[in-house]
């Protein structure tokens, strides 16, 4: 079986031949991936067969090159992601540009000397080392050194002074190193007067006040939680109706893997996700008797688990000493905000942003620099395929097989990251989140120039979504105007399709099956299922869904029941009016005559072919969610009701011309007849899905049959639909067909920065030669 090993080899192997070295061996051992310099030493990922790994290990430790001197191995095992080569890294020597390290979970070591009584650091929340500990969010410039970081203000005791200049100790330029007599403090306040005041053990006091079920705010690594018992279903509760957000799910932290077995099934690879360095948040299927709130993921039969990954995460889990308190089985720790506003970093800012949310504050005095998301990911088939790319990968580059211009691509509107590519690097950003305020606006903004001091690079050309509304469009073009840059406009749909082949490193022509909610169309429709015959350059239309109207633009968004209407009546006409269907009671009243008008008029009621948007329809039509309180709501919760062992699919009609209309309505009216027989909406849902699935495999073949290309890449929010993505995999695969799917990056629009940007690359290279 296939695994991915991250490997790190410090000590004297930089200027030595090392990646050269590791390159042949690599290649000699069949296994795919990368090696790269970075300020930790050599970093490699090696993917392939468990032995030939092993062998490859043995090797690299047994025979180095002569003037390397190795001193540390470090292996961690992770799912494999499917690196199609292996890639060197060798253009960046001698130039001032170095990678910045994400930030790291407490190694065993540092964790080893939190628990022993008798270290100077026993029970220290800030304790770090080479090895472990922050980076990228203390970091204000490079070099990498303790006066560019926010630890600049601690001076170092002796102690630690000593550590940080002996070769021989794990502290040796270890830039946040700090222990009690020298470092950060951590601080327990109370909100109002809504608790105890100054008491003297800050973290036993937060652990005190969360098993009585309060709401605590906590200072992490890349901003602040907000945390609560995750068992009690009245704290979760008061923290939704507070945090104005009515379903959207929360995170959970829990001690150990062990813990987490207690309310959710864990996999071997996704124990190894949840152990990685990185500790992002992994979708885990809850068990039937999880005594986690349901509260805390309304609708959903996944729950998003991560690990403790500072040493204060640690101390407020009880996972060190002896305590009264006996440790919670989880904690939500959700990001402090209030909805759609980005995470608060600052001590001030969470007094006065969070203070609504909380009723006491864990605090400390390290300052974050940089606001990072936690990540969130998941294991597919095997391999990790990432949802949310945010600490702990950030700002690791994704690595590309091709040598790329310095573009600044500024991403979408939705989930937004942004992407700065320099040599065969490409920076994706953190999360920056949902541009739809000023906060997170200023918040992208300053993480753009971030990026661009700390990793050097000087755009050249912007490449921006083709959507004139969107915040990161209008900053693109402002920004090209100011500087004098290359405007590179790049449609939605081309972008995720193009961001699917890098990551997999292919560039020959592909045909792409992007489906999501909104994307601007080439022709100023609202696209979102599509059909592209697409290399990096350019794309051609084969199909898409059938226009239907979005009655009420934003409106049949929220309201995925107006969706619902606009496919029946497209499908069905006026006698779908005559059915006694559950949607009817879901229209406000004189609403149905309104939606109506906008149809007819097409006022405020553009058309679309989102694909998002007919699973919007259904999940409305079979009465399973009508309104929708976030993102993909209504997609998720028919996907969750989907039932296993059902095969068969409804009719669908593809009218075959240029480019080819898929015309849903034979599937609408199979979706009618079920309702009206009773049929068990499970059943209904999964046919629904294996249509859709049935439908990709025959336009492709069809599409095949024009364009000879039998290279599919699957890309766009629904296909973090894992019901729809392993049926369409498998039909695909049934044909002959070879599948990319994304693994390195999301599929979702936080990908898409990385699809601009190799478009970008590739119409600016085009027209030089
Ligand atoms: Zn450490
Ligand atoms: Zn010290």
């Amino acid at each position: 079986m296939a695994v991915r090993a991250q490997v790190v080899v410090r000590g004297i192997v930089q200027g030595v031949g090392f990646r050269p070295f590791v390159y042949r061996l690599a290649r000699e051992h069949g296994l795919g991936g990368w090696v790269l310099n970075s300020t930790q030493g050599v970093v490699i990922e090696v993917e392939g067969e468990r032995e030939r790994i092993e062998g490859f290990l043995g090797e690299l430790q047994a025979e180095p090159p002569p003037q390397a001197l190795i001193e540390k191995v470090e292996t961690s095992l992770l799912p494999p992601v499917g690196y199609s080569s292996f890639v060197i890294e060798a253009s960046r020597e001698g130039s001032e540009f170095v990678l910045i390290s994400p930030d790291i979970c407490i190694c065993a070591d540092c964790l080893r000397e939190l628990r022993d009584p008798h270290d100077p650091r026993y029970r220290y929340p800030f304790i770090n080392c080479t090895n472990c500990g922050p980076r990228f969010t203390i970091i204000s410039d490079i070099p990498y050194d303790r006066p560019k970081t926010t630890m600049r203000v601690f001076a170092m005791c002796p102690r630690c002074d000593g550590e940080y200049h002996d070769p021989a100790d794990r502290r040796f330029h270890a830039q946040p190193n700090a222990c009690p007599v020298c470092g950060p403090r951590a601080t327990f306040a109370a909100n109002g007067a809504r608790g105890p005041r100054a008491p003297d053990e800050p973290i036993e006091t937060a652990r005190r006040l969360l098993a009585q079920g309060a709401i605590v705010s906590v200072k992490g690594l890349g901003g602040f939680h907000l945390a609560c018992d995750a068992t009690n279903r009245q704290a979760v509760a008061t923290l939704r109706r507070r945090k104005h957000r009515v379903d959207k799910p929360f995170a959970v932290m829990s001690l150990d893997v062990e813990t987490v077995r207690q309310y959710c099934d864990v996999e071997e690879g996704e124990a190894q996700l949840l152990e990685s360095p990185a500790r992002p948040i992994v979708l885990l299927r809850r068990r039937a008797d999880c005594p986690i709130a349901s509260e805390v993921a309304p609708g959903n039969n996944h729950i998003g688990v991560m690990l403790p990954y500072t040493p204060l995460h640690y101390l407020l889990l009880g996972g060190v000493g002896e305590s009264s308190l006996a440790p919670p089985l989880a904690l939500v720790m959700t990001s402090g905000n209030m909805s759609e506003e980005p995470i608060a970093i600052g001590n001030q800012e969470a007094h006065q942003r969070l203070s609504v949310l909380a009723d006491h504050f864990l605090l400390h005095d390290r300052d974050i620099h940089v606001r990072c998301d936690d990540s969130v990911t998941r294991l597919f088939r095997g391999k990790e395929a990432i949802l949310r790319r945010s600490r702990g990968y950030a700002p690791f580059p994704v690595r590309l097989n091709l040598e790329l211009a310095e573009i600044l691509a500024c991403g979408a509107e939705l989930k937004n990251t942004f992407c700065l590519t320099k040599g065969t690097y490409a920076f994706l950003s953190q999360h920056i989140g949902d541009m739809e305020n000023y906060e997170t606006f200023a918040s992208y903004q300053s993480s753009i120039q971030h990026f661009q001091r700390l990793f050097r690079v000087e755009p050249r050309a912007v490449a921006y979504d083709m959507h004139p509304n969107y915040l990161a469009t209008r900053y693109a073009l402002e920004l090209a105007e100011e500087q004098g840059l290359r405007k590179v406009p790049v449609q939605h749909h081309h972008a995720h399709v193009a961001s699917c082949m890098a990551e997999n490193g292919v560039t020959e022509p592909v045909i792409g099956v992007a489906f999501d909610g909104t994307g601007y169309g080439s022709d100023g429709r609202i696209w979102g299922g599509e059909f592209l015959l697409a290399d990096f350059r350019r794309f051609r239309r084969l199909a898409h869904f059938r226009y239907v109207p979005l009655p009420g633009g934003e409106a049949a968004i929220k309201r995925p029941y107006r969706m619902a209407v606009s496919h029946l009546l497209s499908a069905l006409g006026e006698e779908a009016l005559e059915l006694p269907l559950p949607l009817w009671s879901m229209l406000e009243p004189g609403e149905l005559p309104l939606v109506r008008r906008l149809m007819t008029t097409g006022v405020n009621s553009p058309l679309t072919s989102s694909c998002g948007r007919l699973f919007d329809a259904i999940s409305a039509l079979v009465g399973v969610r009508g309104v929708v309180n976030y993102e993909g709501q209504a997609a998720i919760e028919l996907e969750m009701l989907a039932g296993e062992g059902v095969d068969d699919t409804y009719d669908w009609r593809l009218l075959r011309r240029t480019p080819m209309v898929i015309d849903p309505a034979p599937l609408l009216r199979g979706v009618v007849a079920d309702l009206q027989a009773g049929v068990d909406v499970g059943v209904i849902s999964a046919r629904f899905h294996n249509t859709i699935a049935a439908i990709v495999a025959d336009v492709c073949r069809a599409a095949r049959q024009k364009t000879g290309v039998g290279r599919v890449a699957l890309s766009g929010g629904c296909f973090q639909n894992v019901y729809l993505l392993g049926r369409t995999i498998d039909a695909l695969e049934r044909d002959g067909f070879q599948v990319l799917i994304h693994h390195l990056v999301p599929a979702n629009d936080g990908g898409i920065a990385l699809g601009q940007a190799v478009v970008a690359n590739a119409r600016l290279s085009g027209k030089e030669r």
